[in-house]
């Protein structure tokens, strides 16, 4: 349970699309919607970063092999940025 009043329904929402987004699934004007929310909400835009980031290493390591130790490999990325400032 977050107490934070600034992340609720709107974060939610705006994560969901996010998905939508990154997947180029999103409509040109929630696009906008969205961008303008990560701009405004630090913890969206850390994870939309995330989320851009994960999905780019996935992409290129599925393109050449899929590993077991992917997963391992993408744990210890997300430990990395989440020890960083
Ligand atoms: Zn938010």
């Amino acid at each position: 349970m977050s107490s934070d009043p600034e992340c609720g329904t709107e974060c939610r929402e705006a994560l969901e699309q996010l998905e939508l987004l990154l997947d180029g699934e999103l409509p040109a004007e929630r696009v906008d919607e969205v961008r303008e929310h990560l701009t405004a909400c630090y913890p969206c835009t850390d994870r939309a970063t995330f989320e851009e980031q994960l999905r780019a290493i996935v992409r290129r390591e599925c393109v050449e092999h899929a590993p077991d130790s992917l997963v391992e490999r993408i744990q210890v990325r997300l430990s990395d940025s989440a020890s960083e400032g």
